[in-house]
């Protein structure tokens, strides 16, 4: 039931969902009805224990609960675990959609309670950081979403934030515009570390909003790995199966 401070901001403020027009005002929902923001649920069956992958089959891990998934066996990614609650479709793919491209902030909030539904599936950390956006991105959208994301979650997790020792170095494609090969080339050499001595030993939780192939957070997490971090565990709210 929305509390009465909710429906006197529907009666001053009176929004619709951006999905299906019914009236939406909740401080911490903005732009979306209660309905269909419940309509985001979390990929289910068995994934990768290593980059959270869905399986086809759900016997692939009945069989060995360790089992990888084939890229992983062919290629294990730079970094150790990465958690991708959510697929990237319906309500959340529009949100996460007005959040990047068209600055609703005020997502940022729900957007992390979703995230931070997961918490208790994350190893222990000692620092969060955004996968960076280089400063020409930055210029033309900007803001970096995944820092404000991850600004939020070093909040409610009560953990350091960095925004300054991960630096993206050169601008790239946009990695949407490319299949999976040339997103792992996209990528390569477009990150590096600042001041890495204060990173040596550091539990390092990486954030984004969506992964695709993996390749941005595995060439962040090897660039980190170099400074002699103690491990890379990647959160992203979403991923594109
Ligand atoms: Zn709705
Ligand atoms: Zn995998």
């Amino acid at each position: 039931m929305p509390d009465l401070l909710d429906r006197i901001l529907q009666w001053v403020f009176p929004t619709d969902c951006t999905a299906c027009g019914r009236p939406a005002a909740e401080r911490r929902l903005p732009f979306f009805c209660r309905g269909c923001w419940e309509t985001i649920r979390p990929i289910e069956g068995p994934v990768c224990p290593r980059c959270g992958r869905p399986f086809d089959s759900p016997l692939a891990l009945l069989s060995s609960p360790g089992h990888l998934c084939g890229p992983c066996r062919k290629k294990p990614p730079t970094f150790d675990l990465a958690l991708t609650p959510y697929r990237y479709e319906g309500i959340l793919e529009q949100a996460i959609h007005l959040f990047k491209y068209r600055r609703r902030d005020a997502l940022a909030t729900p957007l992390t309670d979703l995230m931070l539904a997961w918490a208790d599936k994350l190893p222990s950390i000692s620092l969060v950081m955004p996968v960076p956006l280089h400063p020409s991105r930055l210029r033309s959208r900007e803001f970096n979403q995944a820092l404000l994301l991850a600004d939020r979650i070093a909040d409610r997790l009560g953990l350091p934030l960095s925004f300054e020792h991960l630096v993206r170095v050169r601008a790239t494609r946009p990695q949407t515009e490319l299949d999976r090969k040339e997103r792992a080339r996209n990528v390569r050499r477009a990150f590096a570390v600042r001041e890495p001595a204060g990173l040596a030993g550091q539990r390092v939780l990486l954030v984004d909003d969506v992964l695709t192939t993996g390749a941005t957070v595995n060439e962040c997490a090897r660039v980190l790995r170099r400074t002699g971090v103690e491990s890379v565990t990647v959160l992203t709210l979403a991923r594109r199966v």
